[in-house]
């Protein structure tokens, strides 16, 4: 039940979506008990060639297990979780490799729905499992896109996931950014300016809370009520892609103290925000599993479109997080902690990078690097403006709403200088959503503000030292040529 009705933002192609005919005789079959079906062409379980699913995972003991798990020796505690045919198991292999909805199974689905009430305490929200958060977002863009329909996002942003609704017709509106993330002033005005001549007004803001992939930021409590206001102000609908939320820092790098920030499904009184979460960077990218957490009605829309395309998640991974979160596994204290010592991790990492990088290339005066409070990203700014053939055409063209300088064709020469040196980094125009000139104001362009790199630290020491001794050095020859 949500408080607010929000039908009219499900897309005309998701209303067209009825549940599978299938599927709904599926579920007959558990109507009561011992009901006899000859319905369903479910593999018999004991066919199945699968006895015993066992995972040997990290223990996490101690007051940083990350950091012994990383250094693992035979002496590194261990556990082995698992499930067999017939249990006793939290999701016996012969329930959990057989068809079930496309929410995934309520063993998996309730482990996942404590976690999320742990960390967000979501007033009225219900629990859709996905293949991690590439397949989820998708999902979300078709339940509420119609060709034509505007959405807001970050300006810089994953691409990916931008174009993947570009061929849907969706039209993206870019909102401005700045070191704190989205601007909600700029997103206000965006809004309160629309021209209806361009179409519909935006009604979907597609946004990265933490750890903004590309630009590192994670958006203040403060701002976060400011787009939540906005939001309900607007009538918008937000898709909360939050891939990094576990990847927090605390305030130091052997801290537990990090203080989560809280979310915009966490204020969602509406039921207008979705919330979307994956396991890719708190496990592993390869888990290919994550979660949906939105009102009743999007769930209901979610899971038809999953049970006619991908199906629910493989049994594995609903094995593993059954048992993760079960008796024999972690639990929710031993995953708070082992996400802890993520968060400890990557701060450590981040700390070694921002060093190294005050050495190597800030030294240069060329550049300076964003210090990000989550992920794996650091934004760069380059100073583009020192460079020697550096043109800015202020005069010439007052009021336009094109580029004025030169900072995207000196950018692409300096990503060429970077790869000739033997270093890829990953520019800020591949990120940029939207080219559309008449979303920007006067004499603001996206395309002078690209003078960016997405730099990370997830690789080894050594990556980061020569990376970034190669960056002071590709740096040092652009801007003398
Ligand atoms: N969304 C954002 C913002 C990401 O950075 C990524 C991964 O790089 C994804 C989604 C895709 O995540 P998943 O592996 O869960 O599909
Ligand atoms: N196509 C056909 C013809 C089928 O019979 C089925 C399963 N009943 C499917 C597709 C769905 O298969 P899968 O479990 O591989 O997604």
């Amino acid at each position: 039940m949500t408080t607010v009705d929000l039908s009219h933002h499900i897309s005309a192609e998701a209303r067209l979506r009825k549940p599978t005919a299938m599927k709904e005789i599926w579920r007959l079959a558990s109507r009561k008990p011992n009901m006899v079906s000859l319905a369903n062409g479910d593999p018999p379980n004991i066919l199945y060639p699968i006895k015993r699913v066992t995972f040997e995972i990290a223990s996490p003991t101690g007051d940083d297990p990350v950091a012994a798990w990383k250094e693992e020796s035979s002496s590194t505690p261990t556990q082995v979780i698992g499930a067999t045919r017939d249990g006793p198991s939290v999701l016996p292999v012969k329930k959990a490799m057989q068809y079930t909805n496309g929410a995934g199974h309520v063993e998996t689905q309730k482990a996942i729905t404590e976690l999320v009430h742990a960390y967000h305490h979501p007033p009225n929200h219900v629990i859709t499992l996905t293949l991690g958060n590439g397949d989820a977002v998708t999902k979300c863009f078709r339940l509420f896109g119609n060709p034509g329909d505007h959405f807001l996002a970050d300006e810089f942003t994953f691409s990916a996931l931008v174009q993947a609704a570009i061929p849907q017709g969706i039209k993206w509106v870019p909102v401005r950014m700045d070191d704190g993330g989205l601007v909600p002033e700029q997103m206000e005005k965006i809004l309160v300016n629309w021209d209806a001549a361009r179409g519909p007004k935006p009604h979907v803001l597609y946004t990265i809370p933490c750890g903004q992939n590309p630009t590192g930021s994670t958006l203040s409590v403060e701002r976060r009520r400011k787009i939540y206001e906005l939001a309900q102000r607007f009538d918008l609908i937000i898709v909360e892609d939050d891939p990094y939320y576990f990847l927090q820092f605390p305030s130091s790098s052997s801290g537990t103290d990090t203080t989560y920030a809280p979310s915009f499904v966490s204020m969602d009184v509406d039921g207008r925000v979705v919330r979307v979460d994956s396991f890719s960077k708190v496990v592993a990218p390869g888990m290919r599993l994550g979660w949906i957490t939105s009102n009743a009605q999007f769930h209901e829309q979610l899971v038809a479109l999953t049970d006619s395309s991908s199906q629910h998640p493989h049994a594995f991974g609903q094995i593993f997080l059954s048992e993760l979160f079960g008796p024999e596994g972690w639990q929710p204290p031993g995953f708070d902690k082992w996400v802890r010592g993520l968060g400890m991790e990557y701060k450590r990492r981040c700390d070694f990078f921002l060093d190294l990088f005050t050495k190597e290339v800030a030294s240069t005066g060329l550049a300076e690097a964003i210090p990000p409070e989550a992920g794996m990203f650091v934004w760069t700014r380059i100073h583009i403006d020192k460079h020697p053939r550096y043109r800015n055409e202020v005069a010439g063209s007052e009021g336009a709403r094109g580029p004025r300088t030169n900072c995207k064709k000196l950018m692409e020469e300096l990503f060429d200088t970077c790869l000739d040196e033997g270093l890829v980094v990953m520019p800020a125009s591949i990120f940029k959503v939207g080219s559309d000139p008449q979303y920007s104001e006067p004499g603001d362009s996206i395309e002078d503000r690209l003078n960016y790199f997405r730099l990370t630290y997830c690789g080894t020491e050594e990556t980061m030292k020569t990376g970034l001794s190669t960056l002071g050095r590709a740096l040092r020859s652009f801007f003398a040529s």
